[in-house]
């Protein structure tokens, strides 16, 4: 992400950058947690687990072929295109408290995204090849650039760091249609209580993929600017 390499960002802007990424990361991640801890507390109006919630959702509303299976940890939970399937964390899989019901939704808010041919996360996932190459190569094309004094090498990194920033822009739309998605569900089958509790732990996830987002962007305006100067 462009931490670590101190030796060539050691101007204000760098750290500049490098506070704003800590205190925005601590700040949003911290809420997620609270709002996490506080609808995890509370049981959900709507009958069954997470896992069971989300099933329903997802053939109600057209993904019937959609599974879902576990992974390890917590709010690990995500939606992989590759094998259609929801893999939803433990407590979010098992437990029918409102967080629960709320994540697993807004999963399989993403795999009736899928389904229904939803424009944005089409062009996500189309990009997630060029980022993976992206996000792996860009800051060695930028530092070989320095090293060799070569602008038009830094200037070619900047434009691939360009597609990880993209790539951050397009997930927000997507996000914030899934959880409005799961709010929608959890409103018209479970109880008044079910959504706000949903609508919390939702706006708090999207406010860590808006905080990276603006980190993103700053990034890349330094290192624009950091490439201007060598010109
Ligand atoms: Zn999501």
């Amino acid at each position: 992400m462009g931490y670590g390499y101190g030796y060539y960002g050691g101007d204000m802007g760098y750290w500049l950058i490098v506070i704003v990424s800590l205190v925005l990361g601590a700040l949003t991640q911290g809420y997620i947690k609270r709002m996490y801890a506080k609808w995890s507390k509370v049981p959900a109006r709507i009958q069954g687990t997470g896992a069971e919630v989300a099933r329903r959702m997802l053939d109600e509303e057209g993904a019937s072929a959609v599974g879902i299976t576990h992974v390890a940890g917590t709010l690990t939970d995500f939606y992989d295109p590759r094998d259609n399937k929801l893999h939803l964390s433990p407590a979010n899989y098992g437990q029918a408290s409102v967080a629960s019901v709320a994540v697993a939704c807004h999963e399989a808010g993403h795999a009736v995204q899928t389904a229904q041919g939803y424009g944005p996360i089409k062009i996500r996932t189309a990009l997630v090849p060029a980022v993976n190459f992206a996000s792996q190569s860009w800051m060695i094309l930028f530092f070989l650039g320095v090293f060799m004094n070569l602008a038009g090498l830094m200037r070619l990194a900047v434009w691939i760091f360009a597609i990880t920033v993209i790539f951050q822009l397009v997930t927000l739309p997507v996000e914030i249609d899934a959880s409005r998605r799961a709010v929608a569900y959890l409103g018209a089958n479970g109880q008044g209580l079910d959504q706000k509790g949903a609508k919390q732990v939702l706006t708090a996830a999207a406010l860590t993929y808006v905080a990276a987002a603006l980190v993103s962007i700053l990034q890349l305006l330094y290192y624009a600017n950091a490439t201007r100067n060598r010109d």
